[in-house]
């Protein structure tokens, strides 16, 4: 075999990654054009199950005669449902059509919803998915960076309320995640790099190897394989081992949600409009996470600013300014935080740092401390 045909053999190998629930294990399926066999895939898994493919209009126009071409040459049977795209669609509204869809097509028990699309597709259809006839089997095809590291791992599943973000939703795991880093592709730079952020996450909660990496391999990442895919098992393979060890999160999960608090509160303020999208708030609060720690005595200056350096590096936003328009003040902000689900009794919970790689979650953090923390980064 010479270089080139040896290259083309290496791409055409999924990196598998078992995510391990006991009799709800799965596997998480990597590779370059792995749509392009998913029927085959499928058909291994749960053979003879009919498919609801829900995407949004824009993957749809993209991807969708990729993914179908597939199905057809496995003889899956399969009807689409499309949802407008972005984060509206998260809603009790879409969710409801979607079930109406769900049920005219006359999907049965051990059938499957197959999710197509980024994290808000993920959300919704792993809901409707988890609830219609008391749940039906999932397959996530995730289509953006951050719905293929994190979204689709790991059972969460949910609609937003006019209360908040996530407010309504069940775990329900899926049977198969398969995610082509190929169809990252078409994603715009901007969306790609907010699921950049959720990557280094993985590499600050608790891998500083990962994270000399991606230093020093970021651009290669961006531009595809073999770096991306190895990104992207990498950080399924973090996210699949907290889930393992704690799929409800009653603990270690919530490590997952560093830079989650500042970062909600900051989605909330903004409206989770374009302003601001969820990966660009993480970023922001991972940064936040980093100089707060290190104001609580934590963590060193040094490592929250070589956090902040990489972010930059990398083209996303790490300081509240970085936000266009105006911001509600730090009393405002705490208000969000307090809304947020990660409060418990009064004392607030956020996921501290010593240091890139060793992330803890510290459940009595007096509100006083984040709000003056919070007042002197909006008005510095
Ligand atoms: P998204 O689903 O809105 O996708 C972003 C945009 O990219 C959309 O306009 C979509 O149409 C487009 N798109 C998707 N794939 C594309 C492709 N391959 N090429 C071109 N365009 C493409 O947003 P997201 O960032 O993927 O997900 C954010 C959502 O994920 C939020 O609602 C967040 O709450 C949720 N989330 C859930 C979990 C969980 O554990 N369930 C974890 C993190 C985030």
């Amino acid at each position: 075999m010479n270089d080139d045909a040896a290259a083309e053999s290496q791409k055409a190998t999924p990196t598998i990654i078992p995510v391990d629930l006991g009799d709800r294990s799965y596997d998480i399926v990597i590779g370059r054009d792995t749509i392009e066999t998913a029927g085959e895939e499928i058909a291994q898994r749960l053979p003879g199950a009919r498919l609801a493919v829900v995407t949004d209009a824009t993957v749809a126009d993209l991807h969708l005669s990729t993914l179908t071409k597939s199905l057809d040459a496995s003889g899956i049977e399969h009807v689409e449902i499309v949802v407008q795209p972005g984060e509206g669609s998260k809603s009790f509204a879409t969710l409801e059509s979607v079930i109406d869809d769900l049920l005219a097509a006359r999907i049965e028990r051990a059938d499957a919803v197959l999710a197509f699309g980024g994290g808000v597709v993920g959300d919704l259809a792993g809901f409707a998915a988890g609830v219609v006839l008391r749940g039906v089997h999932l397959i996530q095809v995730p289509t953006t960076l951050l719905a293929q590291i994190d979204s689709s791992v790991g059972g969460k599943t949910g609609i937003n309320t006019p209360r908040g973000k996530n407010l309504a939703g069940v775990f329900h795991q899926p049977d198969l995640v398969l995610a082509d880093s190929g169809v990252l592709d078409s994603l715009p730079p901007r969306i790609f790099n907010a699921g950049y952020a959720e990557v280094a996450k993985y590499a600050m909660i608790r891998d500083a190897e990962f994270f000399d990496w991606l230093e020093n391999n970021w651009r290669a990442v961006a531009a595809g394989w073999p770096e991306r895919d190895e990104a992207i098992a990498i950080a399924c393979g973090g996210k699949a081992e907290i889930v393992a060890e704690d799929e409800r999160e009653k603990g270690q999960r919530a490590l997952l949600n560093l830079g989650h608090t500042f970062g909600h509160a900051l989605e909330a303020a903004t409206g989770y409009s374009d302003r601001l999208l969820h990966g660009e708030g993480v970023a922001i609060g991972m940064v936040l996470a980093h100089e707060f720690s290190f104001r609580l005595g934590y963590c060193s200056q040094e490592e929250a600013s070589r956090v902040a350096a990489h972010l930059i590096d990398v083209g996303l936003p790490t300081r509240i300014q970085d936000i266009r328009g105006d911001l509600p003040d730090a009393a405002a902000l705490m208000r969000h935080i307090a809304q947020d689900k990660k409060v418990k009794r009064g004392k607030l919970t956020f996921i501290l740092t010593r240091g890139i790689g060793q992330a803890f979650i510290a459940d009595d953090v007096p509100g006083e401390a984040a709000e003056a923390f919070l007042k002197e980064k909006l008005d510095s």
